[in-house]
C-alpha cells in the first residue's frame, strides 16, 4: 500500500493546516515509543503544524510518564523530584494535536501499513516512526536477575529508593555496582553521597578501564570522583555468580566474594528488536540499518531512529546510543516526514556531538565539549542547565524553573 498522497500539499505545510478538527481520512502518522526519539519527533511535528492540522499524529507508548533518563540519578540524592524528570505524557501532550495511545505495539505489518497493539484497536498508518529504544542485555550471569536491581527507568529508581528505605536501620550498607560504564560510575558516586559514612561502594567490571567509550579527561575526572568517595574499583574482574549475600568474581587469578546488602546491575543494554517479520538489515549490535535520511531501506514511509537505528555520524561508525543522538534525530525525522508529505527533498540526518556530561555525585558533574572540561560544582550547575534546556515543552520547563527558583510549581 503506498503512502496516502496528500492533496494539494506539494512544497508547503500550509495545506496541512486547515482549521477545524482532523477529518476522517486524514493522513496518519504513527509514532511508536515516547522516549527521546519518539516524543521529541511528535512535539516537533505538532510545533510545525499547530493543533488544527489535517495530519493525525498518534503516539503509542505503554508508560504514563516520559523518563528523562540522564537526570534519573538525581532522584537518589533528592536533588530533583520525580515530576521534574518524569512528567506525565497527558500533561506534555495537552493542547497538542498528538493523540496518545497508552499501549504496547506488538507487531508492525509493513505490507499492510498496520501496527497491532496489545490492547487497543490496530492502527493503520501512512507514515510510521519507530523509536522503541533499548532494553537490558539478557542476563548471562547466574543469579544476576534475582539478586540485583536494574537502573533504567523511573520505576527502577523508585524500587531502589524503597530498597534504600529498607536498609535505613543498618549502621553500614555495602553496595556493589556491576559495570563501570556511565550508569555504574554515576550510580556509585550518587549512592556514595546518599549513604555518606554509612556506605561502602564497590564497582566491578570485566573490562580494563572505566567509561571505556569516553574521552580520557572524562575518565580521569570520574576516577578522581570515585577515589574521593572511597569507591573501590575492580577492573578486569569477571563476575561469575550473584547470590543473596553478594557477588563472586575472578580477579587477578583468584576468586573473590564481595558481600553486599545492595547490588545494582548496569552491564549494558541492547536495542529493542524490530516488531515483526525480521527480514530487515541489521548491524551486528542489533540495530536497524537505515538510510541517511533515517528511512527504512525499501520502505520510504517508515523511519527508525534513536537507540534502535544505526544512525549515521560524521567521523564515527554510527551515532552513539544516547539521549543526545535520539533528541537530535526526533525533530530531524519530523522534518523529513513533512518533506515527504509535501514532495520536497529529504535531508540526511547529521549527528552533531556536543560533548559528554556525567554526574559525579551530589551537585557535581563533569561536562566536556568544545575544548572545555568543567568539573565539580560548576560542572554540576552547567549540566543541570544544559538538561533543563532540553526538557520537553516550554510549559514543563517553565514549571521546573519556577520550582528551582523557589516558587510553587
Ligand atoms: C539511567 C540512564 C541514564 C542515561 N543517561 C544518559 C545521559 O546522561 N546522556 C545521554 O545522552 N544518554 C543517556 N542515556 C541513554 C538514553 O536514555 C537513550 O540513549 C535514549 O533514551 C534513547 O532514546 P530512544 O528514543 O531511542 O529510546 P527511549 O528514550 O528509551 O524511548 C523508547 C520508548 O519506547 C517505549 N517502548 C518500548 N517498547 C515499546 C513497544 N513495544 N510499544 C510502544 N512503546 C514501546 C518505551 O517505554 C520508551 O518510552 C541514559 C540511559 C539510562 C537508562
Amino acid at each position: 500500500m503506498p503512502p496516502k498522497p496528500f492533496a494539494n500539499a506539494p512544497g508547503d505545510h500550509a495545506a496541512l493546516r486547515p482549521s477545524g478538527p482532523s477529518p476522517e481520512g486524514a493522513t496518519q502518522v504513527c509514532i511508536l515509543g515516547g522516549g527521546f526519539g519518539g516524543l521529541y519527533c511528535a512535539l516537533a511535528l505538532h510545533q510545525r503544524l499547530g493543533k488544527a492540522s489535517r495530519l493525525r499524529i498518534t503516539l503509542v507508548e505503554p508508560r504514563d510518564r516520559f523518563n528523562f533518563t540522564p537526570l534519573l540519578y538525581e532522584l537518589l540524592t533528592h536533588e530533583l523530584a520525580p515530576w521534574e524528570i518524569a512528567p506525565a505524557y497527558r500533561d506534555l501532550l495537552r493542547h497538542t494535536a498528538v493523540d496518545l495511545r497508552q499501549d504496547w505495539a506488538e507487531h508492525i505489518d509493513l505490507a499492510q501499513q498496520t501496527v497491532i497493539l496489545r490492547h487497543g484497536e490496530p492502527i493503520t498508518y501512512d507514515y510510521l516512526v519507530v523509536a522503541l529504544g533499548s532494553q537490558m542485555r539478557p542476563p548471562a550471569t547466574p543469579g544476576s536477575q534475582t539478586h540485583t536491581l536494574p537502573f533504567n527507568t523511573l520505576q527502577d529508581a523508585e524500587q531502589l529508593e524503597r530498597r534504600l528505605g529498607e536498609l535505613d536501620h543498618l549502621p553500614k550498607v555495602r553496595v556493589v555496582v556491576a559495570g563501570a560504564g556511565p550508569s555504574g560510575v554515576e550510580l556509585a558516586c550518587k549512592l556514595s553521597d546518599r549513604l555518606s559514612s554509612r556506605g561502602h561502594v564497590t564497582i566491578v567490571d570485566r573490562r580494563g578501564e572505566i567509561l571505556r567509550s569516553y574521552p580520557e579527561r572524562v575518565q580521569r575526572a570520574a576516577a578522581r570522583a570515585l577515589a574521593k568517595r572511597g569507591v573501590e574499583v575492580y577492573l578486569n574482574a569477571a563476575i561469575t555468580a550473584v547470590e543473596d549475600s553478594g557477588l563472586t568474581f575472578r580477579y587477578e587469578d583468584k576468586t573473590r566474594h564481595c558481600q553486599a546488602e545492595l547490588m545494582l546491575w548496569t552491564v549494558g543494554t541492547v536495542p529493542r528488536s524490530w516488531l515483526g517479520k525480521n527480514d530487515l538489515k541489521q548491524t551486528a549490535f542489533g540495530q536497524c540499518q537505515v538510510e541517511p535520511t533515517l528511512q527504512l531501506p525499501n520502505h520510504n514511509n517508515v523511519f527508525v531512529l534513536g537507540d534502535m537505528a544505526a544512525m549515521p555520524a560524521p567521523k564515527r561508525d554510527r551515532a552513539p546510543t544516547t539521549a543526545q543522538a535520539a533528541y537530535q534525530a526526533g525533530p530531524a525525522v519530523a522534518q523529513n516526514v513533512l518533506a515527504l508529505i509535501a514532495n520536497r527533498p529529504l535531508k540526511p540526518f547529521v549527528y552533531n556531538h556536543l560533548g559528554d556530561m556525567l554526574t559525579l555525585g551530589q551537585g557535581e558533574a563533569v561536562v566536556c565539549g568544545f575544548g572545555l572540561c568543567i568539573t565539580g560544582q560548576l560542572g554540576g550547575l552547567s549540566r543541570r542547565w544544559a538538561y533543563w534546556l532540553r526538557l520537553p515543552t516550554h510549559t514543563h520547563r517553565w514549571r521546573v524553573l519556577k520550582h528551582w527558583l523557589g516558587f510553587k510549581p
